[in-house]
């Protein structure tokens, strides 16, 4: 849970899944076949992700990834890509795990299969102090944020049926955007 800036005190609160949602693909061990940058699907989504990153925290919305993936993976990946400065936390299969357990002990029925529903219904809005309508969990996996809906703001990022995904697009930006009222 690297701490890397904290500028003036956050009011809202957007997480990223990383894996087709960040990237264009899967971030692991096996994939060194591609370039960071075509797993980012080139330098004009990347310079839209940067300027979609640097918005929201000017606007006061605090950035972190939530992801079933491993910190050091991600982490590695963001720094090359020149996207980690704006990431406040990145939340990695362990940290769920490790938090769930301890704040869920006796109701792992209850969060195992809404893993990262419980987490940010639990876990974020608490630790972060921001209320769950001021949050927005953008992931390419339906399952990641069926039930969230009276909780906080929801957003589906398209994937396609052989799991390789677009990631956030123009389209999605936006409706970012709109989540948190900013005009740009
Ligand atoms: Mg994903």
């Amino acid at each position: 849970m690297p701490v890397l800036m904290r500028p003036k005190k956050f009011h809202k609160l957007v997480a990223f899944d990383f894996d087709n949602t960040i990237t264009q693909d899967i971030i692991g061990p096996t994939n060194h076949h591609k370039s960071y940058l075509d797993v980012m699907g080139g330098q004009q989504r990347l310079n839209h992700l940067k300027k979609l990153f640097e918005t929201l925290t000017k606007a006061g919305v605090q950035i972190i990834i939530v992801s079933f993936n491993v910190e050091g993976y991600v982490r590695h990946f963001l720094q090359h890509v020149g996207l980690f400065e704006y990431i406040t936390y990145v939340f990695d299969r362990y940290s769920i795990y490790r938090n769930l357990k301890k704040i869920m002990p006796n109701q792992h029925a209850l969060w195992k299969k809404y893993k990262k529903q419980y987490f940010m219904m639990v876990f974020v809005s608490k630790f972060f102090h921001i209320p769950g309508k001021s949050c927005l969990l953008v992931d390419d996996q339906q399952s990641n944020l069926d039930g969230l809906d009276d909780f906080c703001g929801t957003l589906k990022i398209y994937t396609r049926a052989d799991n390789r995904g677009f990631g956030i697009r123009d389209s999605d930006i936006l409706k970012i955007y709109l989540f948190f009222n900013i005009i740009t």
